[in-house]
């Protein structure tokens, strides 16, 4: 019988594998930095390997590796690299930029490898957005070509979507979008300025809480919605509900107004907010293309790397960022929160804004203990 490893019952659910910063592409708001050619201290196919094997040894099979950049199609071994996730029994997802390189023989190759879910970046529908923030013309167009050639490959695809301030009005047209071409999931960012994107217009605290309040209400058609960097998305209803002024502005007014006009109601037509999924630190760990190890990809706090000590050891010696430990640290309102465990605030926004990944979310209106439907002034 197949001896397995020993397994911790608590694992991360995603553990992303920056196999390259290398990219065809040099978007303004590119975390990983990407440059044209590979870094020099790019690992190797077997440093990869070796590297799934810890996690293996760890959590067994039990993680799903995203495979990532950069555009991994960018590295001569990415097929050995998926084969060998394959052979260990992962399931994987796959994160390409838009480019000619994921031909339709790839799209087999990913088929064939059971890959999960397929990830392209949809920043706007417009050229103006879209291949402005990628510097490149006519990467729009790529990007419409490549999600009508992975949903004919019978893939799962997510569109990713970064929310900025330039963006923030087309969003209701990339909902729609969505829901119009069945595409299985939307994972919407809001922006560390990390990487490139120090220097991308981000959103203010009222925009950031309307589009969660927004974004929450999206469920009545049918969209499968979780956010990244935005954790309150997991408790905005029950925000809603007891400070409504934190969640209803003009922002919110006019994506909701965009919305009814050009999407048909599959649901219920009362208009209802419903809780959510989002992925942040603690749930995560993030492996980059040089083997240093992050809470995630835009928590850029390094633990450790994978050259010097073991993936174990570096968990280990960082007990302090577990799910659960983070948000016992947690300081500021954050700290004082009743939502701290379901929400806890964006740990990698506190870390760019104050300097302390333990303080508050700079973005949060949310007033700690406030009562139901009081009108308060916003803490920080
Ligand atoms: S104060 Fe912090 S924990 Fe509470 S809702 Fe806001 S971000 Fe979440």
């Amino acid at each position: 019988m197949k001896a397995h490893p020993p397994e911790s019952k608590i694992f991360p659910s995603l553990i992303f594998l920056e196999t390259t910063v290398a990219c065809d592409y040099s978007c303004r708001h590119c975390r990983a930095d990407s440059q044209p050619l590979p870094s020099n201290d790019e690992m190797s196919l077997g440093e990869f390997r070796d590297i799934i094997d810890q996690v293996y040894e760890i959590w067994g099979n039990k993680p799903i590796l995203v495979i990532t950049g950069g555009n991994p199609l960018l590295r001569s071994d990415i097929k050995s690299i998926i084969s060998y996730v394959r052979l260990k029994g992962f399931r994987f997802a796959f994160s390409p930029a838009a480019s000619d390189l994921l031909d339709n023989s790839f799209l087999k190759f990913l088929k064939l490898n059971r890959c999960s879910s397929v990830s392209l970046s949809l920043d706007g529908v417009s050229p103006e957005t879209h291949d402005w923030l990628r510097r490149k013309d006519g990467s729009l167009n790529i990007t419409f070509d490549l999600i009508g050639r992975i949903m004919q490959e019978g893939l799962n695809l997510q569109i990713n979507t970064t929310v900025m301030s330039r963006n923030i009005l087309e969003l209701p047209a990339i909902a729609s979008l969505i829901h119009d071409s069945g595409i299985s999931a939307w994972e919407v960012f809001f922006l560390i300025n990390t990487g490139r994107g120090i220097n991308v217009d981000g959103i203010s605290p009222e925009e950031y809480m309307q589009v969660n309040y927004w974004l929450s209400e999206l469920w009545r058609y049918g969209l499968n919605i979780r956010t990244v960097e935005g954790p309150v998305f997991r408790i905005i209803g029950e925000i809603a509900e007891k400070q409504p002024s934190a969640v209803i502005g003009k922002t919110y007014q006019i994506l909701s107004e965009k919305t009814d006009a050009i999407l048909e109601e599959c649901g219920s037509s009362k208009r209802k907010s419903r809780s959510g999924h989002t992925y942040n630190h603690g749930g995560t760990i993030f492996i980059s293309h040089n083997g240093n190890v992050y809470p995630s990809g835009l928590f850029n706090l390094k633990l450790g790397n994978l050259r010097e000590n073991s993936l174990q050891s570096i968990l280990g010696r960082n007990p302090e960022y577990s799910a659960l430990s983070i948000r016992e640290k947690l300081g500021g309102k954050c700290g004082i929160c009743e939502f701290k465990y379901r929400c806890g605030g964006s740990r990698a926004r506190a870390l760019y804004s104050t300097g302390d990944a333990f303080g508050a979310d700079p973005l949060c209106l949310y007033i700690p203990g406030i009562k139901r439907g009081d009108i308060g002034i916003a803490l920080h």
